[in-house]
């Protein structure tokens, strides 16, 4: 054979099309396979998967993502449209039926597809290829009207709704009416007749909302669905998933194409979802849910209350046996957790989806151990396994009870673990609403099931509870990817929602009402419990961060202010604490007094007599937070913020005023608010963020520093007097310039020298400064002459970088979220491109400087994964976050570490 003989038309394709744009599967193979989720999207490659695995997957063909993609550009290829023709013709010579024609009509599904699995956030059209004529041959065909009807009229809801953007509202309220009207309960009770009657009734919907008839001809159906498949990539819910799961606008769906089986067509046919483990506990017990007599969504949208997989077993033995084995082995080929999709056509089983499947934190960390146990795979990947924010779950709080008396309202579905206490709303809008007017302090969202629609409100609510749905609804699957708290599916509540009311028991809630949920047990409790934060000794725990800690580099410190955080940071695996806001102690009642006589003094020796009071006040608390450190290291910033903080507001003040000197013009309170209101008025600041504060207070009132690096030096000796062995790190906040620095330090080192002579015992201390200003980083090497350590403040550097004021930014970033200017918010992810930029480089100036120059982060960014890597990637010795971050900060550090050694690259600095 010579090059010449080469099908032309063929070469001629391959040279001007380098893609391929459509993919078969069936007949035993498929173009694709599982690993090409990029192109096909999950179910696609999860289709092709199973299909070359030799499992009955009904035949099928995706649309690869690149034509969504084009799609989203505007310029479709018109290779896309021979290539689908082509792969229908292929399947249709498979199955020995055509398209919606014909006396046995090919049907089809039209599903969408992503890389990452979007739940209930883009639509599937059923049954597509159905027209007036082929219902009636199918109705003739199967010998079951009722069937073929039913087909027919999900069909023009599903293509309605989806399609051609007619309010789904409208069909449930005709298909809802015609069902009171025959007086049945149930969807499968429906007559043929009354299903008929529904199907004109849609009909005229269509034409009267679209001006068009419902398509007739099946590949205009296919075309048109097709496209909206693409559309709906872009549909509002579809971006809100995507900006809190942080996946990229351009990614774009895959369009599966799939020949139709029906779980309609009677008795003994049916759909059902599975896991196989437990996707709330992580127990390995084959869990899932099936309605017999249904199609597609009924078992997830909570319609119907399904029934356990466990029945299946008895109902229909043959073929539970035969989804044990698939699932088994799908479980040990992936080697990972499957959520599958399954129908039963007349007695046949059919697998239509399977995936990795959505897990809790507690879950995740469970099946993790059990498959390494299992020998399904290695303990460096079951460190994999874990999404870092998922150990959170952990920590969730649980209902106190004991000595508690509990009113059980009704016990649902434990679709989520944790407990949450609030305030119920009744519609997605409401807690929006609530949320952003701050009306309720926590919010409870209560639905009879929810939605895609409701994902805004579900995000601002710390518990949801439906009344209808299982483990599998939309709701149980949303929140357990949030971590948040639901019980779904509690079938005694009745929920009105129009009325905003929840009936249960006799009993009536109404919008703003509290109660209790248990997520873990399933229980709805009357009022508001207390709730209590998890212990993180829980065994599986425990055994996963042995495996995880060895394996970082990065240190993990806690950021915590007195004694009790403390406690909760060692429980939680602090490795010493890398933040501690001295402020935070002046504002308990008894110190505020003498922090204002401190602030309101004119002259130094009312100051210095004043702070004297604040003196043993302070040592006691570091006293404390030492102790409890042992020897850890303990960071200690100096005071911060604006002294106008300490002080009443200046409105507050005038109100009063005005009011004493209405009603009590000779109250001696004038004579002591009177001069406060004028300190209140002289410290106003127009910009306090970029006022008096920070070192510029300790360089304004030396005394200030002096006091502090008193108590906090006293203390520590006093601690190591008594057997103790503490690490102190002084830190000066907001430092611009070396100047500044040398100034605070030279009071530091001076005040600690004179304690240690006065007590004659030393301690080890550091003076280092927080860098939080670019002028900070831009100098770093000269900072470095007088710090030993840096801690990127990176809450104030975002803040200074930017030019953004964190406590202003919700103005504006919503709209910078939704037209991409951020990817995330700033102050929740590290700006790697910008401030992280400024980290990095000032970490290497003050090494420059200073060769073991000690560099962490405090703030937010340090209990966030994507912002601990980067703190590992670039040479950081430590990270700082929030006690209940420091399980999530210690396993984003061991994967940043892991993927480090994993592609062969060396860190940068150490
Ligand atoms: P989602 O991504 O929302 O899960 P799917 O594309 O998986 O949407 O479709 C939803 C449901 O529709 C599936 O669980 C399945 O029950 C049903 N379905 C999809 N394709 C077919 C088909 N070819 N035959 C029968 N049922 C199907
Ligand atoms: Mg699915
Ligand atoms: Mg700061």
């Amino acid at each position: 054979m010579t090059q010449g003989v080469v099908d032309q038309a063929a070469a001629q394709k391959a040279a001007s099309t380098t893609t391929q744009y459509v993919y078969f599967f069936g007949g035993g193979k498929a173009d694709g396979n599982g690993r090409m989720k990029d192109v096909l999207g999950g179910k696609g490659a999860g289709l092709a998967e199973m299909t070359n695995a030799g499992l009955p997957v009904p035949p099928g063909f995706t649309i690869q993502t690149e034509a969504c993609r084009e799609y989203m550009r505007g310029k479709l290829s018109p290779a896309i449209n021979a290539e689908m023709h082509a792969a229908l013709e292929r399947l249709e010579k498979l199955q020995g039926q055509k398209l919606g024609l014909g006396d046995n009509p090919l049907l089809v599904s039209v599903r969408s597809g992503a890389k990452f699995s979007m739940p209930g956030m883009m639509d599937t059209i059923l049954n597509l290829g159905l027209n007036d004529k082929a219902v009636e041959t199918l109705a003739k065909l199967t010998g079951n009207p009722r069937f073929a009807y039913d087909s027919y009229r999900r069909l023009i809801q599903m293509f309605g709704d989806v399609v051609l953007d007619v309010p789904k509202k409208k069909f449930e309220h005709i298909f809802d009416g015609i069902k009171a009207k025959e007086k049945v309960k149930f969807d499968y009770e429906l007559s043929p007749v009354a299903l008929q009657k529904i199907i004109a009734e849609y009909k005229k919907l269509v034409k009267q909302e679209t001006g068009k008839d419902f398509p007739q001809a099946p590949l205009d159906q296919l075309v048109q669905a097709r496209d909206a498949v693409f559309r709906s990539w872009q549909n509002e819910r579809a971006k809100t998933y995507r900006r809190i799961n942080h996946i990229d606008d351009w990614l774009g769906t895959a369009v599966n194409v799939q020949a139709m089986v029906y779980g309609n067509l009677g008795e003994n046919s049916g759909t059902g979802v599975g896991f196989t483990r437990n996707p709330a506990t992580g127990e390995h017990a084959f869990f899932g849910e099936y309605l017999m007599n249904a199609q597609g969504e009924d078992v997830v949208s909570g319609v119907r209350t399904p029934l356990p997989i466990s029945e299946l077993e008895r109902a229909m033995p043959i073929v539970y046996e035969q989804l044990r084995t698939i699932t088994g082995k799908l479980e040990k080929h992936y080697r990972d957790m499957q959520d599958f999709e399954f129908t039963i056509q007349d007695g046949k089983l059919y697998m239509l989806q399977t995936r990795n499947g959505k897990r809790t934190g507690l879950a995740a960390v469970r099946v993790a151990i059990d498959m390494v146990r299992e020998g399904l795979i290695t303990q460096e990947e079951a460190i994999f396994r874990v999404e870092p924010n998922q150990l959170y779950d952990f920590l969730v709080p649980r209902l106190v009870e004991k000595g508690e008396k509990i009113e059980v309202l009704a016990t649902g579905l434990p679709a989520s673990p944790g407990a949450a206490v609030g305030q119920i709303v009744f519609t997605a809008e409401d807690a929006v609403k609530a949320h952003a007017a701050g009306t309720f302090k926590t919010i409870i969202l209560v639905r009879g099931e929810t939605t895609p629609e409701d994902i805004a409100g579900m995000e601002v609510a710390a518990g949801i509870l439906t009344s209808r749905g299982g483990m599998t609804s939309h709701a149980a699957v949303v929140t357990r990817g949030m971590g948040k708290c639901c019980v779904a599916g509690a079938g005694d509540l009745k929920v009105d929602e129009a009325k905003r009311e929840l009936r249960v028991k006799g009993k009536v809630f109404k919008h703003g009402d509290w109660i209790s949920l248990d997520g873990t047990t399933g229980r709805v409790i009357n009022g508001r419990l207390k709730t209590l934060d998890a212990q993180p000794d829980d065994p599986d725990l425990v055994k996963f961060m042995s495996w995880v800690d060895p394996v970082r580099r990065l240190k993990i410190r806690a950021n915590a202010d007195i004694p009790r955080d403390a406690k909760n940071a060692r429980l939680f695996g602090a490795e010493g604490i890398g933040l501690c806001r001295t402020e935070h102690m002046f504002f308990a009642e008894d110190r505020i007094e003498h922090m204002r006589t401190m602030i309101l003094a004119q002259d130094e020796k009312t100051r210095r007599a004043a702070l004297k009071k604040l003196l043993p006040m302070q040592r006691a608390d570091f006293a404390g937070l030492f102790k409890s450190m042992e020897s850890l290291p303990v960071t200690i910033r100096l005071l911060d913020p604006p002294l106008h903080e300490f002080l009443p507001k200046r409105e507050d003040l005038l109100v009063e005023i005005q009011h004493l000197q209405d009603t009590k013009p000779r109250s001696p309170k004038l004579k002591e608010l009177r001069p406060l209101l004028a300190r209140v008025e002289e410290l106003h600041e127009q910009n306090p963020m970029l006022g008096l504060r920070g070192c510029r207070l300790g360089i304004a009132f030396p005394e200030i520093t002096e006091m502090q690096v008193r108590a906090i030096i006293e203390a520590a000796v006093q601690v190591k007097s008594k057997g103790g062995d503490p690490h102190v790190e002084i830190m000066v906040p907001l430092v611009g310039s070396i100047e500044e620095m040398r100034n605070q330090a030279t009071i530091i080192r001076r005040v600690a020298e004179q304690i240690f002579e006065e007590k004659g015992v030393k301690v080890d201390y550091m003076v280092g400064t927080m860098i939080e200003l670019p002028r900070a980083a831009l100098t770093a090497d000269q900072i470095a002459e007088e710090a030993e350590f840096f801690s990127f403040g990176t809450n104030d550097l975002t803040q200074t970088t930017y030019g953004i004021s964190r406590d202003d930014i919700n103005n504006f970033l919503p709209a910078y979220l939704k037209y991409g200017i951020f990817k995330h918010d700033p102050f929740a992810t590290l700006d790697q491109a910008g401030v992280g930029q400024l980290v990095k480089m000032a970490t290497a100036k003050g090494r420059n400087t200073r060769a073991n120059l000690k560099v962490g982060i405090c703030g937010e960014h340090g209990g966030d994964p994507e912002s601990v890597k980067f703190c590992h990637k670039i040479g950081l010795n430590y990270v700082s976050c929030s006690p209940f971050r420091l399980l999530t900060a210690r396993l984003a550090a061991a994967q940043a570490a892991l993927e480090e050694k994993n592609s062969g690259a060396v860190h940068t600095t150490s």
